[in-house]
């Protein structure tokens, strides 16, 4: 139980301090509702959304309703400040966070985001970092057999999946697939803070091949359009036992094409081969320019993780 007029009292202070005075989840200036039980205060928009996350948010108005002893307490050891520290604590910087302004879905993804997956709090998986850093895109239009058809691939369940859209309006697409460059660059300007400016190269592609100079890695399939690649070679530098030779082995002969590549990697060889000379010229100036390019520290990461899955 509580003293009605006192409890009121205390919580009309505890509005004034720092964060408080500002809705958690959209920044709306005065907010006259709180969740109990995550312990924030919030507006009137915001607490209609917080009412259907029953199972982990329960609102209340700081005018209209009774509040015990208890609940205040826990409004006094909680508060906005308190609640970001723990649910924002790993806010990707290219993620979207609502305004007062803004329309319902992106604050209700928002807050669900944040209290019911509590996608943002504490140490962040290195699952839950995948997702930017393993995202790519590039535009394929031979491979998919539209003008405007782009490849993008992200890391799901240890493994390479590919997804294949076109949009027919071209600035639609292109807008997109500056979206998922730029998401991607942050990511890498931040967690890998030796990523330059000029160093986002566009992947070399080739119908059953994808050689991703940035990543250092190629990626073949066995049908064009397969959702998985069927495998991943990490490429690293010449040093470590990389190399790319023009010329298929001796007593191998190629199908179609005579034409080949063998690429050697510390543990096996890679041999292809290509429809002209043009074709072989340009897959070995990219391959060159993978194996001479000096490793980064996030090249390593890309190295053990497909060295994991290869075991
Ligand atoms: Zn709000």
């Amino acid at each position: 139980m509580g003293d009605r007029d006192r409890n009121k009292k205390i919580l009309l202070e505890l509005l004034k301090e720092g964060e408080n005075s500002r809705c958690a989840d959209c920044g709306t200036a005065d907010p006259d509702w709180a969740s109990y039980t995550i312990g924030v205060f919030i507006c009137l928009n915001c607490s209609g959304i917080h009412r259907n996350l029953s199972g982990i948010s329960r609102v209340k108005s700081i005018w209209l309703d009774f509040w015990d002893d208890d609940l205040v307490e826990q409004m006094r050891t909680h508060g906005n400040w308190m609640a970001r520290k723990h649910y924002e604590a790993n806010v990707p910087p290219f993620y979207y966070k609502p305004q007062a302004s803004d329309c319902v879905v992106l604050k209700e993804q928002w807050i669900r985001a944040k209290y019911e997956r509590e996608e943002f709090t504490d140490i962040v998986t290195e699952q839950r970092e995948s997702p930017i850093s393993e995202l790519n895109a590039t535009f394929q239009p031979e491979k998919i057999g539209n003008p405007n058809g782009l490849q993008i691939t992200y890391l799901k369940d240890g493994r390479t999946r590919c997804m294949f859209v076109y949009h027919k309006n071209g600035k639609d697409i292109v807008d997109w697939f500056n979206a998922i460059r730029a998401a991607r660059f942050r990511y890498l300007k931040i967690a890998f803070p030796t990523t330059s400016d000029t160093e986002q190269k566009e992947p070399f592609k080739r119908r059953w091949f994808t050689l991703d100079i940035q990543d250092r890695k190629l990626l073949y399939f066995k049908e064009p359009l397969d959702a998985y690649a069927q495998g991943e070679v990490f490429i690293g530098h010449s040093e470590y036992g990389y190399n790319i030779l023009e010329g298929l082995p001796p007593g191998v002969k190629g199908n179609k094409w005579n034409l080949g590549i063998t690429i050697e990697t510390p543990e096996r060889k890679f041999v292809f081969t290509c429809k002209d000379t043009q074709d072989l010229k340009e897959w070995i100036v990219a391959f060159k320019e993978v194996i001479f390019k000096p490793m980064c520290l996030q090249d390593y990461t890309v190295e053990a993780s497909l060295r994991r899955k290869q075991r």
